[in-house]
C-alpha cells in the first residue's frame, strides 16, 4: 500500500504547487470561506493550509490518508457527475508518503484531534483543542525520493508556480477570502465579498483590472463568463489565459486557440491577452477522470463550444468600440 502510494505520488505530487492545489482544494470543498496559506522554501521547507471549513471528525481523521477513500463520491453515478474538485482520494495518501504531515481537525462543536505521519505512517493520535476547520502542515517535502527533490527547480521557479494555484483559484473563488504568505512575505490577500475585479486588482495591480473587459455570452449548452484585457494590456506568452470548467482549472489547448482566434480577427498582432474564461456546464458533458491531477478534461460538444468562445471574445472588443 505503500508502495501504490508513493507510485501515485509521481503523478499527483509533481511539484510543491501541487501539493499547495491539492490542499487549497480539499478546504474549497469543505466549504471553508477564509483560507490561509503559508509556504517556506517555495514548499520545500514547509507549507501550511489553514481552513475554516467543515473539518474531519475523529474517526474519519485516519481513513483521510487510505488510497480512494474519498468521502466526497458516494457510488458510481457520482463519478459521471462531479461537483467537487476532488473525488479520487489520492492527494492526501500521495503527499503523505513523500513527506511528514501534521494534521489538526475539528468540526464545528466537537473536540479536536491531530495526527502526525511520516512517510504516510500513522506516528501519532491525540485529542487537541481546535476551532472548526483544518489546520495541516507538510514539511520535508520529498525527503525519501531523491530524485524527485533534485529535479526541482530554483525556488523563484516553484514559488511562481504556487503563486499561480493560489490565484487561479482565488479568481474561481471570490466568495473566499485567500491569503498566501512566502517566508513571511505577504504575496496575495484576498478579502472574499464576492468581487473578481477586486481580486484581478490584487493579483494583477489596479491599472490591469480597470483595462480588463467582461466577457458573457449563453447558449443551450453552455454558460461563459469572465474578463478579457484590452488591447493596450499584452503578454507576450500563453500563461496569462486561464480557462475553468465549473470552478476547475482545466489545461486544453483548443479552448486557449478558440480564445486566441476570436482576439487574432480584431487583433493581428503577436500578443496575447490576459483572459479568465470560466465556463459552465452540465457535469454529465464533463469527463474529469483522465489524469490523477485532474487538469485534463474530455468535453462533450467540444466544437460548439470553440465556437461560442471565439465569437464571444469577438464580440467582447466590438462592443467595447461602441
Ligand atoms: P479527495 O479530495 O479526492 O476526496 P483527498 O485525498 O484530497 O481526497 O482527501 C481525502 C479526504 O480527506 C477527503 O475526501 C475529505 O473527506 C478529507 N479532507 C481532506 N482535507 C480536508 C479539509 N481541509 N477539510 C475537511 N475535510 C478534508
Ligand atoms: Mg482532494
Amino acid at each position: 500500500d505503500f508502495l501504490s502510494n508513493k507510485i501515485a505520488a509521481g503523478e499527483v505530487v509533481e511539484r510543491p504547487a501541487s501539493v499547495v492545489k491539492e490542499l487549497v482544494e480539499n478546504a474549497i470543498d469543505a466549504h471553508s470561506t477564509i483560507i490561509e496559506i503559508d509556504v517556506e522554501e517555495a514548499g520545500l521547507g514547509k507549507i501550511r493550509v489553514l481552513d475554516n471549513g467543515d473539518g474531519i471528525d475523529e474517526e474519519d481523521i485516519q481513513r483521510a490518508f487510505k488510497r480512494h477513500a474519498t468521502s466526497k463520491i458516494k457510488d458510481e453515478k457520482d463519478l459521471f457527475r462531479i461537483r467537487t474538485l476532488g473525488f479520487r482520494g489520492e492527494a492526501l495518501p500521495s503527499i503523505a508518503s513523500v513527506s511528514m504531515i501534521e494534521l489538526i481537525s475539528a468540526k464545528a462543536g466537537k473536540p479536536g484531534t491531530k495526527v502526525c505521519l511520516e512517510a504516510g505512517k500513522l506516528l501519532q493520535q491525540e485529542k487537541s483543542s481546535a476551532r472548526a476547520g483544518t489546520d495541516l502542515t507538510v514539511s520535508n517535502l520529498f525527503f525519501n525520493t531523491p530524485a524527485r527533490l533534485k529535479y526541482m527547480k530554483t525556488i523563484h521557479t516553484e514559488i511562481g508556480h504556487i503563486s499561480d494555484i493560489v490565484n487561479r483559484l482565488a479568481l474561481a473563488h471570490p466568495n473566499i477570502s485567500f491569503r498566501l504568505r512566502h517566508n513571511e512575505r505577504e504575496l496575495l490577500r484576498t478579502n472574499g465579498n464576492g468581487d473578481i475585479r477586486q481580486v484581478l486588482a490584487a493579483i494583477y495591480g489596479m491599472n490591469i483590472a480597470r483595462k480588463m473587459i467582461p466577457i458573457e455570452a449563453q447558449s443551450l449548452d453552455f454558460t461563459l463568463s469572465g474578463w478579457i484585457s484590452l488591447p493596450e494590456i499584452t503578454r507576450a506568452s500563453r500563461n496569462y489565459i486561464s480557462t475553468m470548467v465549473n470552478g476547475r482549472f482545466i489545461k486544453n489547448y483548443s479552448l486557449v486557440n478558440a480564445i486566441m482566434d476570436g482576439y487574432h480577427t480584431l487583433l493581428p498582432i503577436n500578443r496575447h491577452p490576459i483572459v479568465l474564461l470560466s465556463i459552465k456546464m452540465d457535469p454529465l458533458l464533463v469527463d474529469v477522470n483522465v489524469h490523477p491531477a485532474k487538469m485534463t478534461v474530455r468535453l462533450s460538444k467540444e466544437a460548439e463550444l470553440e465556437q461560442l468562445i471565439s465569437t464571444t471574445i469577438k464580440k467582447a472588443f466590438q462592443q467595447q468600440e461602441l
